[in-house]
């Protein structure tokens, strides 16, 4: 992989903007380089523009290289630079798995960069040949989820190895919802493929969406480019020294992982057993895609009783389905006795 011939020439020669906490780094005793208020301590400084600290600790917990990792507002942040740093809009184009987790789309859109959609096959599996036919010469970026949102399921390994190998670009596999699934992350896998891009986050089984963390791993070449590409201080003190506390908490994580898998299994089981519902498709995340009699009414019923579920009526492949997340053994009791009442 020529890393030159993927990245936009305007952004693989553009110069940065240097903050003043690029330039110093140690212990002062003024800081008098960054028109900050000198009162309001600690809230008063700009953060680590690196956030190295972090870095060092999630890299602990990643079993990764620190230089291999990059964080962002929520993997959503990733995702919109991936499609600024390799695609040049109007030109270039990208290929993705559908349906998909809809941001890959909406970041193609804005950016005016072509976003080319191939199905997945009827059981939601990976159709590789298809994926690697809607390639050409403009193609930067593929894009597969996995487990994927909304259909739940992992794509198969090796499949997804066959695209990586196969293909003379950058393949992101976004691993968001990893943590529910039982087989390996791809982060093993980064230094055999330079042109690999994995993202996970701290939204989903960390349990802190709130606070907006996500992760991209790559080589340490393409992560240079997104520091090069992201705003200065994209990730606030607060966030940075939350996360710090909270990922000492793993064994915490690790539990609400397992009740959250057992509880996914109850509800499938429970759902298998309504009149109304067609099929529950096979999960590896911490949600369920759900075929019933009538989406459109489930979706405004269920809502007139105060729970809230995803419509995803009119998604590609995913007619008459609802997504529903999986709760806390109360919300999937009340979720239940709620459908049983439907008329
Ligand atoms: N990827 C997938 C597959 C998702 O479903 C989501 C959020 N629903 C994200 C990425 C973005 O998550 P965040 O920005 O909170 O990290």
């Amino acid at each position: 992989m020529n890393l030159q011939n993927l990245i936009r020439p305007n952004i693989y020669n553009l110069k940065p903007y240097s903050c003043a906490r690029d330039e110093f780094k140690g212990k002062a005793s003024a800081y008098l380089d960054a028109n900050e208020n000198p009162l309001n301590a600690p809230y008063n400084r700009y953060p680590d523009p690196l956030q190295n600290d972090l870095k060092e600790k999630v890299a602990r917990l990643k079993n990764i290289d620190p230089e291999k990792l990059f964080f962002g507002n929520g993997s959503d942040e990733p995702i919109d630079l991936v499609v600024r740093i390799f695609c040049e809009p109007g030109v270039d184009n990208i290929v993705a798995i559908d349906p998909t987790y809809g941001m890959y789309q909406v970041c193609a859109d804005i950016n005016n960069v072509e976003y080319r959609k191939v199905h997945l096959l009827e059981d939601f599996s990976l159709d590789v040949d298809s994926v690697l036919n809607a390639v050409d010469d403009r193609t930067k970026i593929i894009f597969m989820c996995s487990p994927n949102n909304p259909t739940g399921n992992d794509l198969n390994v090796n499949d997804m190895k066959k695209v990586i190998q196969s293909f003379n670009g950058i393949v992101v596999i976004d691993e968001a919802y990893i943590d529910f699934s039982s087989r390996k992350s791809f982060l093993t896998e980064l230094d055999q493929y330079p042109n690999l891009i994995v993202l996970q986050t701290f939204s989903k089984a960390w349990g802190m969406a709130a606070i907006r963390l996500g992760m991209a791993f790559a080589c340490p070449e393409i992560i240079g480019f997104f520091n090069k590409v992201k705003y200065p201080y994209n990730i606030n003190l607060l966030t940075q020294y939350f996360v710090g506390e909270e990922i000492k908490k793993l064994k915490r994580k690790e539990d609400w992982v397992e009740m959250l898998v057992s509880q996914r299994e109850k509800l499938i089981d429970q759902l298998e057993k309504l009149p109304m519902v067609q099929k529950v498709y096979p999960t590896d995340a911490n949600f369920v895609l759900v075929k019933v009699n009538d989406a459109n009414a489930t979706y405004r019923y269920l809502v007139e009783q105060g729970i809230i579920v995803r419509n995803r009526n009119n998604v590609s492949l995913c007619l008459g389905c609802l997504r529903i997340t999986v709760g806390i053994p109360e919300e999937s009791t009340l979720l239940i006795d709620t459908l049983k009442k439907m008329k």
